[in-house]
């Protein structure tokens, strides 16, 4: 059992102020208690944001190389303790323990050195004629994290608001609080000064809302659902914080006619049913030329049909679990609406794969005959669903693709790199990936419209944690 009953706030383990609650840590595989950890008061923020103010006129003056240093201390601390993270991840969202391993450590990993390489040759002053750009961080910054990747968000918001001279408050999900937790140790390992990194578990509507609208904090980085991102930046208005929010999408993958048809279905519903479909930039609306639909509904169902979805603790599962009950009630209530609505079950459907008979498992589901105006292709689902939709040219695929509340992603397949990237200029999306490109972290990452605001990774990353000053003369 996991007993996470204490903060961290001003360099020690702390227990909480009195008013919380404890609440029960689950393993969606199992659906059994593992563990139990303390949910924080408005009173705990108080006490991490006071220690965060305490610490930040002499951490935002440090050098450099002296934040490098902590950061190098942290990256080698993660890698040290990758098995540990892997185990936690796998444990509390139910993630193949291979997939924690590989991709959910390993992206973390990566971002930290991603942090590091940006803080090395970032340009915090730059000249302007004879005048100075200063570029000084924002002060204390409140971190907010989902579950679904939940080590990757929270090493690359602490390490990039670290290497800013930013000291911190981090609320981790609630759903997935122990990858956080073993994160906190190792930056106590690591040396940071007391007050530089706190951490405060809780609800969302509770410790989240009392961060926002907290007047120590100067900044909120928030990633999460469409729905808790307006009320962060609800909160955070009266007090005139800078908030950068990363969330939901609908990303669409357009295949082109030119396309070799197998590998780009096959590639983009891998990359949809990793993670149990629960990544917010998941390709899921599939875009296809109407006269290789069917063809492309076959291909889609067969991979689907073929993978191994199970407990999470075995090497060889590809799909785990959804991470929580009212996740997995989501799930399996958006492909009965399918359903309902008249879009056809190529492969999966309502209920759990056969074989498990318990735990939050949902079946990799392929909806073909779907309206781009269906319930299922417009509303984010979270799960192993894709949404199969035909289209009649080029301008109408990209009319679909564009025709969403989102704009977190969007992915392009063709047999030709620049009518690919033609095509890419016209979607409104933060990013758009051609023919399974694995991603860069040192490129800007964030969203249009109701995907969010600001850009993560990267030296634009590092930016959105920083004031612009003028020295004039
Ligand atoms: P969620 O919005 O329920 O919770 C996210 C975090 O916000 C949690 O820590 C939660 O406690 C907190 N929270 C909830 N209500 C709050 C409030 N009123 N004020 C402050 N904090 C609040 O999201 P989730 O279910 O944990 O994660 C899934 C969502 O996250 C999906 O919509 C997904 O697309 C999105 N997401 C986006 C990105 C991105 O980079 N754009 C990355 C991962 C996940």
């Amino acid at each position: 059992m996991y007993h996470a009953d204490k903060f961290y706030l001003n360099g020690a383990w702390t227990a909480p102020a009195a008013g919380g609650t404890l609440a029960e840590i689950v393993n969606p595989a199992t659906e059994a208690v593992i563990g139990t950890m303390a949910m924080g008061t408005a009173e705990d923020v108080d006490r991490a944001v006071e220690a965060a103010c305490s610490a930040f006129p002499a951490w935002s003056e440090t050098s450099r190389e002296a934040r490098l240093d902590l950061l190098e201390r942290i990256l080698a601390g993660c890698t040290a303790r990758k098995e540990d993270l892997a185990m936690a991840i796998s444990a509390e969202i139910g993630a193949p323990i291979s997939l924690a391993r590989t991709a959910h450590v390993g992206l973390a990993l990566a971002q930290l050195d991603m942090v590091v390489k940006t803080l090395r040759e970032f340009a915090f002053e730059t000249p302007h004629g004879s005048n100075t750009v200063r570029r000084e961080p924002i002060g204390v910054a409140g971190l907010i994290t989902a579950w679904n990747w939940p080590l990757v968000m929270v090493c690359n918001k602490v390490a990039t608001a670290l290497a800013a001279g930013c000291t911190v408050v981090l609320k981790p999900s609630e759903i997935a609080p122990l990858d956080a937790r073993i994160f906190a140790e190792i930056v106590h390992e690591a040396g940071a000064p007391a007050g530089v990194f706190n951490l405060v578990q809780g609800a969302g509507q509770v410790v989240g809302a009392a961060l926002c609208a907290h007047r120590g904090v100067a900044m909120v980085s928030f990633t999460g659902s469409t729905r808790a991102g307006i009320e962060v930046a609800r909160n955070a208005a009266p007090t005139v914080k800078r908030v950068a929010q990363e969330l939901g999408g609908k990303s669409p993958l357009i295949v082109l006619d030119d396309a070799d048809l197998g590998t780009a279905v096959k590639t983009g519903v891998m990359q949809l049913m990793m993670n149990s479909g629960q990544t917010c930039v998941a390709p899921t609306r599939m875009l296809v030329p109407r006269d290789r639909y069917d063809d492309a509904v076959g291909i889609a169902a067969a991979v689907a049909n073929g993978l191994k979805v199970g407990d999470p603790s075995d090497a060889g599962t590809q799909v785990g679990t959804i991470s929580n009950r009212q996740q997995y009630e989501k799930v399996q209530r958006m492909i009965g609406i399918g359903i309902e609505e008249g879009a056809r079950v190529a492969a999966g459907g309502p209920g759990r794969p056969d074989g498990l008979a318990h735990g939050l498992y949902a079946r990799p589901t392929i909806f073909a005959d779907v309206r781009n105006d269906m319930t299922i292709a417009r509303e984010e689902i979270f799960g192993p669903v894709l949404a199969v939709i035909p289209y009649d040219d080029e301008d109408d695929a990209i009319a679909i693709a564009n025709d969403t509340d989102y704009g977190l992603a969007a992915y392009v397949a063709s047999g030709d790199t620049a009518r690919a990237r033609r095509v890419a200029a016209r979607i409104r999306a933060g990013s758009v990936r051609i023919n399974g490109a694995s991603t860069d972290l040192s490129l800007p990452f964030g969203g249009y419209k109701a995907s969010g605001n600001g850009r993560e990774n990267g030296a634009h990353g590092l930016a959105e944690f920083l004031e612009c000053k003028a020295v004039i003369g």
